[in-house]
């Protein structure tokens, strides 16, 4: 999952990027209006949350939420501001944004309504199952054969867009853009890596992978 976080103020933004890496997202980080609206507009079908100050310089947060509107309808918005009174929450959801975090707030209340929003959007699916391997996004838990596995947090989020695009090819660029953030060097072959690291963890010994190698394409988990 990849948050784009737009966010002037470098320690909050700090600080809500560390909180959510380590909770398996990959975020980027906008410091102002204009880089915000940028990279909304360039990458709008990667980001599968958006987190937006609403004071930003240059460009408001409101107007980068009604950019992102007027392209994808459902993908969750949430404002993260100082202001306060009831007009200003109903002007933002009016907006367009699906929830509002008045500042400062705890890391975990922001983690909690991203998930709630991600929840609903998927329409209450946290269970996702191949063969004898299930990974439960809301409990973040995966297990083979009922027994627990333990996965580092890229190698989790690895293998939930795997399991989430089940029967499908997931391309090697599609992957890098969902789980890892603009920084990543697209040309390593650090997928490669995790996807070892999820076989070996994962795969039934003696019997083929759970994950196909699509060559010079990328890796699928077939349907059951
Ligand atoms: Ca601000």
């Amino acid at each position: 999952m990849r948050i784009l976080l737009a966010e002037d103020e470098s320690a909050i933004a700090g600080f809500i990027k560390e909180g959510l890496e380590e909770e398996g997202f990959a975020v980027d980080v906008a410091s102002n209006g204009r880089q915000g609206l940028e990279m909304a507009m360039d990458y709008i079908d990667e980001y599968d949350v958006y987190l937006l100050d609403w004071m930003l310089p240059g460009i408001s947060g409101i107007e980068i939420c009604r950019s992102i509107r007027k392209e994808n309808k459902t993908v969750p918005i949430i404002f993260l501001t100082a202001k306060d009174t009831v007009d200003d929450t109903v002007f933002a959801l009016e907006s367009g944004a699906n929830d509002y975090l008045k500042k400062p707030f705890a890391f975990e209340e922001l983690l909690a309504r991203i998930k709630v929003l991600l929840r609903n959007k998927e329409g209450e699916q946290n269970v996702f199952k191949t063969e004898d391997i299930s990974l439960n996004t809301e409990a973040h838990l995966v297990s083979k054969n009922g027994l627990p596995v333990e996965l580092t947090q890229k190698e989790f989020a690895l293998l939930e867009y795997l399991l989430r695009n089940k029967g499908k090819v997931c391309r090697r660029t599609r992957i890098i853009e969902k789980i890892w953030d603009i920084h990543f060097d697209k040309d390593t072959s650090v997928i490669d890596v995790f996807i070892n690291s999820l076989r070996k963890k994962l795969d039934t010994p003696g019997k083929e992978s759970f994950i196909q190698t699509i060559r010079g394409v990328g890796y699928r988990v077939n349907n059951d």
